[in-house]
């Protein structure tokens, strides 16, 4: 079978991943943000910013770069105010595209507003028509745009929150919004709850943010999560209002944050992610156990898992790949030539742990299946005998169209190939995936409640629009071979 010869079918989509922060009531409010997105880095690598206001002005800092690289403390002095909000992206289009970076800011007629979202809206496109053929003006191509266009033509309404309300009646998606206006902060999920927001106690104060590894850095208390189509909006002097969106049957929180993309170290529904990814590797041992004398994680997404299968297999768990932490996570590299370079750069067989053995390799998904082929390949050369790949989630067999950055369908080595198929381009002896019903056993839920699109395809907020968009506003990637 020959992978290398398929080609990347370009698609034109923006595609995020994103962290959001909001800190309300404490005059360090930038401050706060930027150690919340500092905490949260693993969500978005691409740019970074806050807007904070005194009540006056709103103050913005937004550069392309990690959060560390993006703030000094002269441009978090520069950041002055009781509230701020924070925004951590990835793009895997428009690079250098710095107007898209977030939080965005508008002026309306009385107000301003900055809003940072994490989430894609799948009816964005067709919005954006419909605003520019009635006059409408965008400088940005991210779809969180037209939110800030919906709001500020809520001109019948009467409150920031009733104007949001109205702003989103149409808007279909995934949307983790936090905004700031002069005088209060507003955090905002939709109704599926597609990802996470939630909220915290800092000091006199309130926080929200994408997840709670965010408060331990910075001291908060969790309060709660933001419920699926809430608006909260909290004032300075720390007044709360919650009012809903229309609810939904069902939500569909997205199952990949336990499985891939959240903190270990954060809880998602009052459940701790790293505990949940235990119990996803638990599984896998029960449904493929392996004749095995080791067990090897694939650092870091590899390592929890790893610990569950271990335990539950009676097997010892060694740390056969060392990871160098100074090269970024490969899979997110914009360029395909970076993204070949960095598996072999990011992780290294420990000499002398394989010399003989008969290993069970785990990881939490394969995408492209390009990291584990590499692995294999050098696992052998450090002395494997048997390689067993175990993967603590299904095949990944579809893109995300609701705020994850996974690749194009056709770039998804499980969309086109069988598992004998897939195992035979990899190199391994065996491969394993944990089914769908595993993954629910492990996270403790039903499935009714979660998007697991990535694996069954089932897009349960639907799929965005096939509409034409202007040629300014389309990607000119290049076509290129898929590795
Ligand atoms: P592959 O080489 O198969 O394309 O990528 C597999 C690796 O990508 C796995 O180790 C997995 O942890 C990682 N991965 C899976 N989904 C994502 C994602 O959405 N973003 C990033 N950065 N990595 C991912
Ligand atoms: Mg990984």
């Amino acid at each position: 079978m020959d992978l290398d010869a398929s080609e990347i079918v370009g698609d034109d989509r923006i595609k995020e991943e994103c962290a959001v922060i909001g800190v309300i009531g404490d005059s360090e409010a930038a401050n706060y943000c930027y150690l919340g997105l500092f905490a949260m880095q693993h969500r978005g690598q691409e740019g970074a910013g806050i807007v904070s206001t005194d009540g006056s002005a709103m103050y913005a800092h937004r550069d392309m770069g990690l959060v560390a690289d993006v703030f000094d403390e002269a441009a978090i002095a520069r950041l002055p105010g009781y509230c701020a909000v924070g925004h951590t992206r990835y793009a895997t289009f428009g690079t250098k595209d710095w107007q898209n970076l977030q939080p965005l800011v508008a002026n309306f007629a009385d107000n301003s507003f900055a809003i940072a979202h994490n989430g894609n809206l799948i009816n964005a496109n067709e919005i954006r028509h419909q605003l520019e053929a009635d006059g409408a003006i965008f400088s940005a191509t991210t779809d969180t745009e037209v939110v800030l266009h919906l709001v500020a033509r809520a001109v019948k309404q009467k409150t920031i929150a009733e104007k949001v309300a109205a702003g989103l009646k149409d808007v279909r998606g995934a949307y983790s919004l936090v905004v700031t206006t002069y005088n209060r902060m507003i955090a905002i999920r939709d109704p599926a709850g597609v990802r996470p927001l939630s909220l915290g106690k800092l000091g006199n104060g309130y926080i929200v943010a994408s997840e709670t590894c965010a408060f331990d850095l910075v001291g908060a208390t969790f309060i709660r999560e933001i419920e699926p189509g809430e608006i909260l909006e909290i004032t300075k002097d720390g007044e709360m209002n919650s009012t809903f969106l229309p609810k939904l049957e069902n939500t569909a929180f997205c199952v990949f944050e336990y499985i891939y993309f959240a903190r270990p170290d954060s809880q998602l529904e009052g459940k701790n992610v790293y505990s949940v990814r235990k119990a996803l590797g638990a599984e896998l041992a029960k449904e493929h156990p392996a004749d095995a004398d080791l067990v090897i994680p694939v650092p870091d997404s590899g390592v929890p898992s790893s610990i569950g299968y271990a335990q539950e297999a009676g097997l010892p768990m060694e740390f056969g790949l060392i990871r160098n932490h100074y090269v970024g996570r490969t899979f997110i590299e914009p360029k395909q030539s970076i993204r070949d370079f960095g598996v072999r750069v990011k992780l290294n067989a420990n000499p002398g742990v394989f010399e003989g053995k008969r290993v069970v390799v785990v990881d939490d998904s394969i995408v492209r299946g390009t990291t584990c082929r590499k692995l294999v390949k050098m696992l052998r050369g450090a002395g494997a005998k048997e390689i067993h790949f175990r993967i603590s989630s299904p095949p990944t067999v579809g893109s995300c169209h609701y705020g994850i950055d996974t690749p194009s369908k056709d770039e998804l080595v499980a969309s086109k190939y069988q598992l004998d198929e897939i195992l035979e381009y990899i190199g391994a002896d065996s491969l394993g995936y944990l089914s769908i019903e595993g993954v629910y056993r492990a996270v403790g839920e039903e499935r009714k409640s979660y998007c697991d699109a990535c694996f069954s395809s089932e897009y349960r907020l639907g799929l965005p629009q096939q509409c034409e968009r202007p040629a300014h506003v389309r990607s000119n990637r290049p076509k290129s071979k898929a590795k």
